[in-house]
């Protein structure tokens, strides 16, 4: 009998994955629970996302035909709070990256101390093949789907690749219109005229740049003579360039999906978001060598900021990277392979959970002026985002060095220790 059970669980297991974004954010679970002894029941609690829905979005495209789409919402763990998680538009999405990213969230939260837990949604879809209109309709179907599973108290989106402020004011109504009032709690990162908070809109990007400049610090690199190269354009690396530079940082090198620019006196960034505003791309910008958007990975600088999508520092180009310190502006920009290569080289790699936590902390501080109706300045929100991201970059650095733990391992350890004291506390029902 314990035979045929015994063959029964191997069979049911899932089969390992050994790349992609779920493995990378198994294996690094994995590595927390070695340094920390938990017991198997616990790893397998926190490693298994506590609920997914996958829907269907059927589109009525501008020329009548439909279309039908797939959407995910994962909610990996509630134990803390609320799920809290951005929602992505890509064609690249599947469950897989969703769950890796709900699984981040969880980390990130309970890092920054958020009274959060982690959720991710993403939408198999390439949205700059469809009209405002259309995107619009897709957003309050997929909304209406999963409807049930969010709400202010129960699972917070916010955005993330391909979405923006315009997709969580969608969000916002499709869900009020069926509540029978406004609840602008449900989604994070709306338009300020909607109850959305000042400073939202930047604030990943400058959380990336004060945990960049205190690891410059850190490794003794003054800033005024350090250059830097940010791999992504988008929402997180163009503002993260402007205030590096800003801070004195020479940035010479940016890329996005279409390629890269390098000028090794220091790029002109508001002329270049100018220049991205008008013609949709870095590329072509005055003044500027094109570069290969790989090719910005191994430049010789101080500081590489990978601000694009998960995978992209990887072994086959990590061997090369010239930069002392690395800071993850994405999520999940190193693969497990990459991660143990830079760490060998010497390179200071500062995690993703909290180099971009800037975005959860001010959809955290949004919710809760949210929940209160009372709004703070501009000042207020930028001064306790900075202060929650030095509190816990220090904090970091005496875990990392009291634990003898790279900078990832002493986040991920700190972070599911909270996630699983919450649960232990609470105790498992019934
Ligand atoms: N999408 C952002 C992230 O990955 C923000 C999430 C949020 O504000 O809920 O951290």
């Amino acid at each position: 009998m314990t035979d045929v059970l015994d063959s029964l669980s191997l069979h049911s297991a899932p089969p390992a994955l050994r790349t992609g974004p779920l493995a990378d954010a198994q294996a690094q679970l994995a590595t927390a629970i070695a340094a920390l002894g938990y017991e198997p029941g616990l790893h397998q609690l926190l490693a298994s996302p506590r609920r997914e829905m996958t829907v269907s979005i059927p589109l009525r495209r501008d020329d009548g035909s439909v279309e039908v789409l797939t959407g995910h919402r994962v909610q990996h763990n509630f134990s803390r709070g609320p799920a809290k998680g951005g929602l992505r538009y890509s064609p690249t999405v599947d469950l897989d990256e969703v769950r890796a990213l709900a699984m981040w969230m969880t980390w990130k939260c309970a890092l920054l101390d958020v009274p959060y837990g982690g959720a991710k949604g993403g939408i198999t879809i390439d949205p700059r093949r469809y009209s405002p209109d259309e995107l619009q309709r897709v957003t309050r179907r997929y909304t209406t789907e999963i409807l049930p599973i969010i709400g202010p108290d129960k699972d917070i989106p916010a955005p993330d690749v391909g979405t923006d402020e315009q997709t969580m004011a969608w969000m916002m109504d499709t869900y009020s219109v069926s509540s029978g009032y406004t609840v602008p709690g449900v989604v994070t990162g709306k338009p300020v005229s909607l109850g959305g908070s000042l400073g939202r809109a930047s604030a990943t990007s400058a959380g990336v740049v004060h945990i960049a400049l205190a690891a410059l610090e850190h490794r003794g690199l003054k800033r005024s003579a350090s250059t830097a190269a940010v791999q992504g354009f988008g929402k997180v690396g163009a503002d993260a360039a402007l205030f590096l530079t800003e801070a004195g940082v020479k940035v010479v090198a940016v890329s996005d999906q279409y390629g890269g620019v390098h000028h090794p006196g220091g790029l002109d960034i508001r002329a270049l978001q100018d220049h991205v505003a008008t013609t949709g791309s870095v590329v072509g910008f005055p003044e500027s060598e094109a570069l290969g958007g790989e090719e910005l990975l191994v430049l010789d600088v101080d500081l590489l900021i990978p601000a694009a999508v998960e995978g992209t520092l990887t072994g086959a180009n990590a061997h090369h990277v010239r930069a002392k310190v690395v800071v993850e502006g994405a999520n999940g920009p190193t693969t497990s392979e990459a991660d143990r290569i830079l760490t060998e080289a010497g390179v200071l790699v500062v995690p993703d959970i909290l180099a971009n936590a800037g975005g959860v902390i001010v959809s955290y501080f949004e919710w809760v002026q949210s929940n209160q109706a009372y709004w703070w300045t501009h000042a207020e929100v930028d001064a306790r985002l900075e202060t929650r991201m030095l509190q816990a970059w220090n904090r970091l650095l005496d875990v990392a060095a009291t634990r003898q733990l790279t900078l990832r391992e002493a986040a991920t350890v700190t972070a599911v220790e909270r996630v699983a004291d919450a649960h232990r506390t609470r105790g498992l029902y019934p």
